[in-house]
């Protein structure tokens, strides 16, 4: 159970929401920090927030997927919620 990344306790994913690249990197259980090539996610990070919503989508599809343990699930809500 898990990828080779996973036992290092370290993985690095991204996803595509409305035309965005959002990638994911998680250091620790629990841990995950965003980055995203919006404008909204610049100024955010010049806040020292870093977040946007097309992160806080693909967070909320994620904490859906830890519980199903199916990583196509996000994939599956994100191109359902892609449109607006
Ligand atoms: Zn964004």
């Amino acid at each position: 159970m898990g990828s080779a990344a996973d036992r290092r306790g370290f993985s690095y994913r991204t996803y595509f929401v409305s035309g965005h690249t959002v990638a994911a990197t998680r250091h620790a259980p629990g841990e995950v920090s965003w980055s995203c090539d919006c404008a909204e996610f610049q100024r955010s990070q010049a806040r020292g927030d870093a977040w946007c919503s097309h992160a806080q989508r693909v967070a909320a599809a994620a904490s859906i997927d830890r519980l199903a343990r199916s990583e196509g699930l996000v994939q599956g809500l994100l191109l359902q919620t892609a449109g607006c």
